[in-house]
C-alpha cells in the first residue's frame, strides 16, 4: 500500500468538464442516452433507491430502471416520476433491459437478499460499468459480498465512516489525509474511488487524484449521497468520457447545491430530491 501516487491533477471545476456540457445532437433518440439500472431499496428503504433513480432521469439518462432488494417492488409505479420503471432486483438482474450503467447500494439493507443480489449483479453486468455506494460498501467491509466484480469500471463512493470500514481505519484517520485514502482504496480495490465530504477527491484506479471545488453544508442532508450515485450511474450511461462522467457528477451535484443556496434554498433545509432539478437546470446552461 506504499506505492506512491502519481501527482496530484487539476482541480475538479466547470472549465474542466466540457463534455457535461455538450449539446444533444439532432438525430438522437431514448437509446442514445444510455439505460441506467439502480438495484437498492430494501424494505423501509425504497426512497433511497428512488432517488438515485430520479436524479439519473434528470441529468439525462435514456431510462431508469429501479430493482428494489424485496420479494416485490413496494410499488407498482413512482408518482412523482412516473417515467421510472419499478421491479424486483430479481427481475433487473434476469431480464434483457440493456442496461449500460448500475447504481447499487442505496438503501439496499445488509441482509443476506442484499450480499446475494450484489454478488449476482457482480457476475451478471458483464463488464457494464457500476457505481457501488452505501450498504453495499459496508457489506464490502463486512466480507459478507467480495469483490469479485470481474472485467468491467467499478466506481466506490464512500463516505469517511464508509471509507474507514473498507481500510479498517476511524473516519477521523480517512480525513487526517483524504488524497491518501482515496488512493489506498483505489489500489485496494482496483476501483475509481469519490471519497465524499467537503472538497471530494475523485482517484482513479491508476492514482490520478482531482479535488472537488463545488458544494456546501446544504448537503450534509439526507439522500444527497443517493442522489450523487444516481447522477454518476446517468452520466456513465450517457458514455460521457469516463473520467468527464465520474469528476461531472461530482462537480455537478455540488454546483447544484451551490445554486440552490443561491436561491434561499439551503444550506438550511436543503432536500436531497431538490439537488436533481437544479442539476437539470446546470446542465442545460440554466
Ligand atoms: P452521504 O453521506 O452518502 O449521504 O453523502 C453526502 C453527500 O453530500 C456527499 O456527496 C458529500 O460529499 C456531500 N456533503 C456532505 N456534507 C458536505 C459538506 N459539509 N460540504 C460539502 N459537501 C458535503
Ligand atoms: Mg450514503
Amino acid at each position: 500500500m506504499n506505492t506512491p501516487a502519481p501527482s496530484a491533477g487539476a482541480p475538479i471545476d466547470r472549465a474542466s468538464l466540457p463534455a457535461l456540457f455538450a449539446p444533444r445532437g439532432v438525430d438522437t433518440h431514448k437509446g442514445s442516452f444510455g439505460t441506467v439500472g439502480v438495484v437498492g431499496g430494501g424494505p423501509g428503504m425504497a426512497g433511497a433507491a428512488l432517488l438515485a433513480a430520479r436524479a439519473a432521469l434528470k441529468t439525462g439518462a435514456g431510462k431508469v430502471l429501479v430493482g428494489f432488494a424485496q420479494e416485490a417492488s413496494p410499488l407498482a409505479c413512482d408518482p412523482l416520476q412516473p417515467e421510472l420503471m419499478l421491479r424486483n432486483a430479481r427481475s433487473l438482474l434476469e431480464g434483457e433491459w440493456g442496461i449500460t450503467a448500475w447504481v447499487a447500494g442505496c438503501g439496499i439493507g445488509t441482509t443476506a437478499l442484499a450480499a446475494n443480489t450484489l454478488s449476482e449483479l457482480f457476475v451478471l453486468r458483464r463488464g457494464a460499468p457500476l457505481v457501488l455506494d452505501a450498504d453495499g460498501l459496508n457489506l464490502l467491509a463486512q466480507g459478507d459480498v467480495k469483490p469479485n466484480w470481474g472485467p468491467g469500471p467499478v466506481v466506490l463512493t464512500p463516505h469517511p465512516a464508509e471509507a474507514g470500514r473498507l481500510l479498517g481505519l476511524s473516519a477521523a484517520q480517512v480525513q487526517a489525509d483524504r488524497r491518501d485514502a482515496a488512493w489506498q482504496l483505489a489500489q485496494r480495490f482496483g476501483a475509481w474511488v469519490v471519497l465524499k465530504g467537503a472538497a471530494t477527491v475523485v482517484c482513479s484506479p491508476d492514482g490520478s487524484r482531482r479535488t472537488n471545488t463545488s458544494g456546501n453544508p446544504g448537503l450534509a442532508t439526507a439522500g444527497t449521497g443517493d442522489v450523487l450515485a444516481g447522477m454518476l450511474g446517468s452520466l456513465i450511461a450517457q458514455a460521457l468520457p469516463f473520467e468527464q462522467a465520474v469528476a461531472g457528477a461530482v462537480w455537478l451535484h455540488g454546483a447544484a447545491a451551490d445554486a440552490l443556496v443561491g436561491h434561499g434554498i439551503g444550506p438550511i433545509g436543503l432536500t436531497a430530491g431538490e439537488l436533481a432539478d437544479a442539476a437539470r437546470a446546470l446542465r442545460n446552461g440554466r
